[in-house]
């Protein structure tokens, strides 16, 4: 498939702009350093002669550009979603060992004799809270490409591009992290390639363009020692050169030999979830075990911006809530907030109080699934295995 091509700087109007020619040297070529030893590496259009589209004004070949989102304006007022009651009942002793006796079974140097042998002494019932806050969030980049084209004009629309956070793309799914690329309409722009400056082809860098290289073993003489005649290159002094197959010129790798570029912005938009956890324990339980249990919802709310959770159960979860979504509000400048949800835990933590051999100790039960805590069992090593 092959378009109308269009001789140097007489593409039609409309999106098309020439190039302004920079270090050509008097072949019209510019042999410039980005060949590497029989290599052609390509390079992206110079910037400025592309012209500005209106709001991608930031946007270049190198690195993304992160338009900052449109605003957003708070509703106003925050949720009393009032006293919630609950009741925590404690395990009953059978319910607690037989938990420990699972915990042990699934650690085989563990000894049996203190699960079978300690005697329980009291269970005492307790709640942790555990708030959660997920933001979901959505960045938009934008970034010039540009990509080998035979020439085809474009049809001009005469319309402008859309900005950045207008063009429509939306995730597949909430709360799910994930990325999207899209070409934005209308700021696509067909122009000869600079490197070659529309031939196609580029001077040979390796053999400058003779399509013959200086013989190496004879450096150049086609004699060797004695007069000999030079074997390498049978007496030339020079040597075709393999890079280009003696033709001195080579393809082309920015247009890949097609001659022009077409030169478009690409958007990248990409979803991330960011989520916050508040523990609120009062046993000496490890908040980061309560943090990775689960209990009962208490509450959930899913809003474009939730409203920070108050008049409930403790005072600190209001407060570390206000905390949370004040912090995801304004963390992520660059990023449009597209969806928010947040709960309230409350997770049954039971903490066992045994007697040993005469001593006194206390592990923890918690969570819906019942895990144990117990860092301090006694008999964690059977003698089956030698501990450095
Ligand atoms: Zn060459
Ligand atoms: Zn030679
Ligand atoms: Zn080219």
């Amino acid at each position: 498939m092959s378009g109308p091509h269009y001789p140097m700087g007489e593409m039609p109007t409309g999106q098309q702009i020439g190039w302004q020619a920079t270090s050509a040297d008097s072949s019209g070529q510019d042999s410039s350093q980005r060949q590497v030893k029989g290599q052609l590496v390509p390079t992206a259009p110079p910037l400025d002669s592309i012209g500005d589209l209106p709001g991608y004004e930031g946007t270049n070949f190198d690195g993304g550009f992160l338009p900052p989102p449109p605003p957003y304006e708070p509703p106003s007022g925050g949720g009393d979603q009032g006293p919630v009651s609950y009741n925590q009942e404690a395990l009953t002793d059978n319910e607690a060992r037989a938990c420990l006796n699972q915990l042990v079974s699934e650690n085989c140097c563990w000894g049996k004799g203190p699960a079978n042998d300690m005697k329980i002494v009291n269970i005492a019932p307790s709640s942790a809270f555990k708030y959660t806050l997920d933001t979901f969030t959505e960045a938009r980049e934008t970034k010039w490409q540009y990509e080998p084209s035979d020439g085809a004009a474009l049809a001009a629309t005469g319309l402008q591009p859309p900005l950045p956070w207008d063009v429509p793309v939306a995730p597949q799914k909430m709360f799910k992290d994930g990325s999207q690329k899209v070409e934005v309409p209308n700021t696509q722009v067909v122009k000869p390639c600079h490197d070659c400056r529309g031939h196609g082809d580029i001077r040979c860098g390796d053999c400058d363009g003779r399509g013959h290289e200086t013989c190496s073993s004879c450096s150049g003489t086609g004699t060797r020692i004695g007069d000999e005649q030079c074997t390498w290159c049978d007496g030339r002094g020079t040597k075709p050169c393999t890079w280009c197959h003696t033709t001195g010129m080579k393809t082309c790798s920015t247009c890949d030999g097609r001659r022009y570029l077409r030169c478009y912005v690409e958007l990248t938009v990409t979803w991330k979830k960011h989520d916050d956890t508040f523990v609120l324990e009062k046993t000496a339980l490890p908040d980061k075990l309560v943090k990775s249990a689960s209990g009962q919802v208490a509450f959930s709310d899913e809003q474009p911006r939730v409203a920070p959770v108050a008049g409930f159960l403790d005072p600190q979860i209001g407060q570390a809530s206000q905390d949370l979504v004040h912090k995801h509000a304004t963390k992520w400048p660059n990023e449009r907030i597209l969806m928010q949800r947040h709960s309230v835990e409350i997770v049954p933590v039971n903490a066992v109080e045994y007697v040993l051999d005469g001593k006194e100790g206390v592990f923890h039960i918690y969570g819906n699934e019942n895990k144990v805590h117990f860092p301090d069992y006694p008999s964690q090593c059977c003698g089956c295995c030698v501990l450095m």
